[in-house]
């Protein structure tokens, strides 16, 4: 069983499916175990592959031989599947996360990787796995997606060597950018234009904030997955070295998702929530007043991380 964080990103479901594929291959009964929906426009990269953790209670009833995590290393991130991945008999993480300890028996991490797909594509390889189209087209998914399509600065002489050799396997991907990026609902364009609209500098220019509510959401007739990418955009304006987005979900938790571009860490700060993540890219989830939440966060930027 093949697990990856909640609200999977291009390379949680990429580097998951990928594997899947790979461990098919090699004749094992494997499934990616979910406990939400992926996005509508990275639905493609799990299909014939996912299934619910009632599912597979059901399907592996007298227990299963190994638990694989990719893209996370701690239960937080896979709350409802944590038993589940506990029963696995043999335990795997696969990560480019920094984690102080581990719950896993083997461990796959490095930290230096601009995406788990670049350590999946190393392993498949290592495996003596012909690594096919459909495995090809997931691997690059993921890379392209973590890595802000080359643009990041986890982007590395590596990304692109291993996206070279994808190029043996499969012609173009042009046809994945597509699928991924462009096939947005308008209802996008116009939560996006709101949480613009919301959105404010602090700290001398040098931060920003925006939010979005579940009011926003429908007023817009839009879905969460739809502020997808907003931070970036809001990190990419001028003087800007900080950007935060605090998304309102259904239970009325706040999940806050900060981006540094050059010199600023925001992965402590988050830690220091409960969360985590890169040091260019974190994020944390809170119980509490959604202003009172903006307004601390707010002074631990301007204090901690901008100084
Ligand atoms: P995003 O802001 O896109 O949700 O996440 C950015 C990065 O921070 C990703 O690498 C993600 O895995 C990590 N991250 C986001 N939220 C959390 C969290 O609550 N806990 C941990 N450990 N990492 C998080
Ligand atoms: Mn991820
Ligand atoms: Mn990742």
């Amino acid at each position: 069983m093949i697990f990856t964080h909640i609200v999977m990103d291009g390379d949680a479901i990429g580097s998951a499916a990928a594997l899947c594929l790979a461990m098919r291959k090699e004749g094992i009964d494997a499934y990616v175990v979910t406990e939400d929906e992926l996005a509508k426009n990275l639905s493609f990269l799990g299909k014939d592959l996912c299934i619910d953790v009632a599912e597979a209670e059901k399907m592996f009833s007298d227990g299963h031989d190994i638990s694989v995590c990719v893209d996370c290393s701690e239960e937080s991130r896979f709350p409802k599947r944590a038993a589940l991945f506990n029963n696995g008999a043999v335990k795997v993480c696969i990560d480019h996360h920094k984690t102080a300890d581990t719950i896993c028996d083997y461990n796959y991490v490095d930290p230096e990787a601009g995406a788990t797909a670049q350590l999946i594509y190393k392993l498949i390889k290592a495996m003596g796995t012909e690594i096919d189209k459909d495995m090809a087209v997931r691997i690059y998914a993921g890379i392209a997606t973590d890595t802000g399509n080359f643009q990041y600065s986890n982007t590395t002489k590596e990304t692109h060597q291993i996206v070279s050799e994808l190029y043996d396997i499969c012609d173009s991907f042009h046809e994945v950018s597509v699928e991924i990026y462009e096939n947005e609902p308008f209802a996008k364009l116009k939560l996006q234009s709101e949480i613009f609209d919301g959105a404010e500098l602090f700290a001398g220019g040098k931060a920003v904030i925006a939010s979005v509510t579940q009011d926003m959401l429908k007023r817009c007739g839009a879905v969460m997955d739809d502020s997808e990418g907003t931070v970036s955009r809001l990190r990419a304006l001028e003087n800007v070295e900080v950007a935060a987005l605090l998304r309102e979900n259904e239970d009325g938790s706040i999940k806050a998702s900060l981006r540094a571009k050059t010199y600023a860490d925001v992965s402590e700060l988050c830690a220091s929530h409960g969360g985590g993540g890169h040091a260019k890219a974190a994020g944390f989830t809170e119980y509490g007043n959604p202003e009172k939440i903006r307004e601390t966060l707010k002074k631990e930027i301007e204090e901690k991380i901008i100084g």
